[in-house]
């Protein structure tokens, strides 16, 4: 099937209130054009370097997605541009992009990423921190819109939807204190109908969408 096909397909599929982020990395400019074509805007990538260079090349109503880890040292060449981070994991990664985010006058979206797997090699924070974060409330040029989560890469069903009912939960909480958060995102091709059955609101796709990737 053409990435078109794919494309409309999936998203037919979705809920109306669940955004689709098509993670293109590692893929040419030329097949983030065929999606493009077919509508979508939002796109995600998972290196600093590939994201900036990929940006210069593709139409500017583009939103770019960081969904990887990202270094502090790298903050500075996405904050121009970038639309939302996904996997911010600490104080003082926040307090990087605050700093340029300013620098650039913007407001920059984040999300903070919660380790719900018992996965050992996963990025993210406990919701203790998170909590700890979103009350401090003393980054002015950043908004915290919700929280993000990967699932172990397991077979079992049953484990993958304890996790993200997990994360399900925690944002219940957390929204309680700050009502405008609104981002959950979990699920990617092989989980995000177990996601969005527990109510995720944005999903990470990619090689359902532009293949598998080497
Ligand atoms: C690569 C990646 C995805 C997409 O993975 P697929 O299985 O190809 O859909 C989603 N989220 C993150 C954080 C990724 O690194």
């Amino acid at each position: 099937m053409k990435i078109k096909d794919k494309l409309y397909h999936l998203k037919s599929s979705l809920p109306s209130n669940v955004v689709l982020v098509a993670v293109s990395k590692t893929k040419p400019v030329s097949e983030l054009m065929q999606a493009y074509d077919a509508g979508q805007r939002i796109f995600g990538e998972n290196k600093v370097q590939e994201m900036t260079i990929k940006q210069l090349q593709m139409p500017k109503d583009v939103k770019w997605h960081m969904i990887g880890h990202l270094q502090r040292n790298k903050v500075k060449y996405l904050a121009p541009f970038v639309s939302l981070i996904h996997g911010v994991d600490s104080f003082k990664l926040l307090s990087e992009i605050n700093k340029h985010a300013k620098k650039n006058n913007r407001i920059i979206d984040c999300l903070l990423q919660i380790k719900i797997s018992d996965d050992n090699n996963k990025f993210g924070m406990s919701i203790e921190d998170a909590e700890t974060l979103i009350s401090l409330d003393d980054f002015e040029n950043i908004k915290i819109r919700g929280l993000m989560g990967m699932a172990s890469f397991v077979a079992d069903e049953g484990q993958i939807n304890k996790e993200f009912k997990k994360l399900s939960l925690y944002f219940d909480r957390l929204k309680k204190n700050k009502n405008e958060m609104d981002i959950i995102s979990m699920g990617m091709s092989g989980d995000y109908k177990i996601a969005i059955d527990c109510g995720s609101t944005m999903i990470r796709i990619g090689s359902h969408i532009f293949g598998s990737r080497n």
